[in-house]
């Protein structure tokens, strides 16, 4: 089982990795940064993340960190 970490601050509301994670566990939400961008949520309430870190790949802005 895997846990994802958001860094809420470098995330520029790409959704790339809400495009990217292949068990559909990080949604878009409607809250924003302190720059007013909007962030995902990692919502993984199974214990389904596999700590694949293909999210984490595929964040430009180095915003997400996977843990094992
Ligand atoms: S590590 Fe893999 S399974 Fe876990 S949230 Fe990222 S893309 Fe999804
Ligand atoms: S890929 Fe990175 S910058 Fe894009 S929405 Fe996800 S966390 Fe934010």
């Amino acid at each position: 089982m895997g846990l994802i970490k958001l860094n809420n601050s470098r995330c520029k509301s790409c959704y790339l990795c809400v495009e990217t994670c292949p068990k559909g566990l990080i949604k878009k939400s409607d809250k924003t940064n302190r720059l007013g961008d909007y962030i995902v949520e990692f919502d993984d309430p199974k214990g389904e993340c596999v700590a694949c870190a293909m999210c984490a790949k595929r964040c430009p802005d180095l915003a997400i960190e996977v843990f094992k």
